[in-house]
């Protein structure tokens, strides 16, 4: 087995759209035997085996097996030493949950992934996107300051006069926005909670549940009370953990959203 030698040079982490974080250590660059330069090696790529304690400066000595970076510190630098398997958002410091390896925040609030989840739950919901929609949503999200994807909701005419935006597009877009609610189905609403790893077979089991009760406010205040996940069975425990996770931290949400659609 060939061992490669590299410096730390630093640390950064990747939000990516699906709502993984995927932090990497940057190395000076190492070239393979097949001719491939490597110049980075994402944490979720490190075997167990390897030295998570790690400092900008530390030489390493990196092997490669199926796919796996062995990643051994040589000759450690005085720099500050951090732990790189991240366990906890950089940024909403909720515990990360693995599905199939990959660490996601669970936090649907978290700023991080805000302009995706703007996205996906007006996407779920049935919201009409064009340029004027698309641009006022821009300019939200580049000139206001909101905490979460359901202060949309909360935006007036007059707040979006304050950011430039014509009278008529204002109004055009708070209609588009409002005009929404009440229509939106089961199906829809749990889309629009964006729950990662939720399969669209457990999503319809978890409405044929709901459907006891018929959709409204008092059965969107129960929902996060319901037994879950015992009453579905996953059948993955990485989905379990996620959905039990997302189901604890993300109560306010899913009834904030409930409230807001259905009534
Ligand atoms: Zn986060």
């Amino acid at each position: 087995m060939e061992i490669y030698t590299a410096t730390i040079t630093g640390f950064y982490t990747q939000f990516s759209s699906d709502d993984s974080v995927v932090p990497f250590v940057q190395i000076t660059p190492i070239t393979d035997h097949n001719g491939f330069c490597v110049n980075q090696i994402p944490i979720v790529l490190m075997s167990d085996k390897s030295d998570f304690m790690l400092a900008i400066g530390d030489v390493l000595n990196i092997s490669v097996t199926k796919m796996k970076f062995l990643v051994k510190v040589a000759t450690p630098s005085f720099s500050e030493r951090v732990n790189v398997n991240l366990t906890h958002c950089p940024v909403c410091h909720r515990r990360l949950v693995r599905i199939n390896g990959m660490p996601f925040c669970t936090n649907v609030n978290c700023r991080a992934h805000l302009r995706e989840h703007i996205y996906t739950m007006l996407s779920a919901i049935g919201f009409r996107f064009d340029d004027t929609t698309n641009r006022i949503i821009e300019s939200i999200l580049n000139k206001m300051y909101i905490d979460t994807p359901l202060d949309l909701f909360k935006i007036t005419v007059n707040d979006l006069n304050s950011i430039d935006i014509s009278e008529s597009d204002a109004q055009y877009f708070i209609q588009c926005l409002h005009s929404i609610r009440g229509h939106v189905t089961l199906e829809q609403y749990f889309k629009a909670i964006n729950i990662v790893g939720m399969s669209q077979e457990y999503t319809a089991r978890l409405c044929n549940v709901m459907r006891g009760n018929c959709i409204d406010l008092d059965s969107i205040e129960k929902l996060p009370t319901i037994s879950m996940p015992s009453a579905l069975p996953f059948s993955a425990a990485d989905d379990l953990e996620y959905f039990s996770d997302y189901w604890l931290h993300n109560k306010d949400f899913m009834i904030q959203l409930g409230k807001i659609l259905y009534s």
